[in-house]
């Protein structure tokens, strides 16, 4: 397979998980019997722009379809740091009612709801029809489509350029990085500014988060690898922040390059790149070894779960989202071992993991089930979950997280 930014060709595997089915394929009862697509699942370095990708493709149209279940206000952590996030920009890049805010994978509105409620005129671009209507609920124009540079030109043509463009969480899960970023310049007004939020290389590799590998994640991107492309996809980026989301992430702050001075780069991103070259991002010996530590999660997991069952102690898991799914699978635990997955999502209840085929039940289940253990699948949400369960639905149960090392608490 060929690099997606430079052509080159990869041959070296960063992390090999083997193969598993799309991680937002949730399975009705009905379709509990019928035969599930396994892609492969491994990524691999580009020894030229050292951008960290997965190797195989899974068609848009599947992961992306109707019934794709990801509803980002059902997290009240993300939509809190979506509020921050809008009152910080709208100060820092002055922005009013003069303005266009655009984001893309807008969602159901969780973020632009805030930009809307301070009169700044905005729309979103939302591939996914259900959550697409949520927004429209909440009052918020959708582009229902794909962000590609053939649809950034048709909104230029229909004065719809932007002051800034909002991408949270979507820049790694998109196939073709290249058009993606043409698109992002395409759309910008000469002075505007791109926001990225994506979870950092850096931090997937200090803290193990390999359960962050699924096939929608396509990029694991780092600042050594994005200087590169960006720059090839005429945008410079101008400054960085680091964030808590998703176990440590990275926001980039890109312009148009031919309108952003090459030497206009913040303190905090020159050093940050100068980190990441004394880690050593430009070497394969960085890339290499990872599987191990990957490795060794797995096996402590399996062990306390083997153990918990030979003790007849009962284990159930928390929060159906997408890195359960790569655990889960990756691990090859099945519902002998977690008897059920509770999740908040009206949408996912009643409905069961793609390839293990662990029912997902509403929390109220935790009542009635009075498991001894818990595992926090989306450990980054932890503390939120903890205080949840504890509060609203049982108080004795015990909570485990497996990364980056098994954890009881
Ligand atoms: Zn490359």
């Amino acid at each position: 397979m060929e690099c997606r930014h430079c052509g080159h060709n990869l041959v070296h595997s960063f992390a090999d998980l083997g193969s598993a089915p799309p991680s937002n394929s949730y399975l009705s009862e009905e379709r509990l019997n019928d035969a599930e697509t396994w892609y492969r699942l491994n990524v691999l370095v580009c020894d030229k722009c050292w951008l960290v990708q997965t190797d195989d493709y899974v068609a848009s149209e599947e992961m992306f379809s109707d019934d794709y279940a990801y509803y980002s206000s059902f997290s009240s952590s993300w939509v809190n740091h979506a509020k921050n996030y809008v009152d910080l920009i709208v100060q820092k890049l002055g922005l009013n009612e003069n303005s266009n805010v655009v984001e893309i994978a807008a969602n159901d509105g969780y973020l632009l709801q805030f930009v809307k409620g301070k009169n700044i005129p905005c729309y979103g671009i939302e591939p996914t029809t259900g959550t697409a209507n949520e927004a429209k609920k909440r009052g918020i124009e959708i582009v229902e489509n794909f962000f590609t540079e053939k649809l950034a030109y048709e909104l230029v043509a229909n004065e719809k350029s932007a002051d800034l463009i909002i991408a949270n969480n979507v820049l790694a899960h998109v196939p073709d990085i290249n058009d993606f970023l043409k698109a992002f310049k395409a759309l910008l007004k000469p002075n505007g500014t791109a926001t990225f939020e994506f979870p950092y290389l850096v931090n997937l590799v200090d803290n193990i988060q390999f359960d962050t590998i699924y096939h929608e994640h396509f990029s694991y991107l780092s600042l050594t690898s994005l200087t590169i492309i960006f720059k090839n996809n005429g945008l410079h980026i101008y400054d960085i922040e680091y964030l808590s989301t998703h176990g440590g992430s990275l926001r980039v702050y890109a312009k148009n390059q031919k309108y952003s001075k090459s030497n206009n780069e913040s303190l905090l991103l020159r050093t940050a790149k100068e980190n990441e070259t004394n880690l050593g991002l430009n070497d394969l010996n960085y890339y290499f070894g990872f599987i191990k530590k990957i490795e060794k999660v797995k096996n402590n997991l399996l062990k306390f779960l083997i153990n918990a069952k030979e003790n007849k102690e009962k284990v159930i898991g928390y929060g159906a989202a997408a890195k359960g799914n790569t655990l889960i699978n990756y691990s090859g635990i099945k519902s002998d071992l977690i008897k059920f997955i509770v999740d908040k999502n009206p949408n996912k209840q009643n409905k069961f993991m793609p390839g293990s085929k662990i029912p997902i039940l509403h929390p109220s289940s935790i009542t009635e089930y009075k498991p001894d253990y818990i595992l926090i699948l989306p450990w980054n949400l932890s503390d939120e979950i903890i205080n949840e369960v504890k509060s609203e639905y049982y108080s004795e149960a015990k909570f485990i997280t497996a990364i980056p090392e098994l954890i009881i608490k």
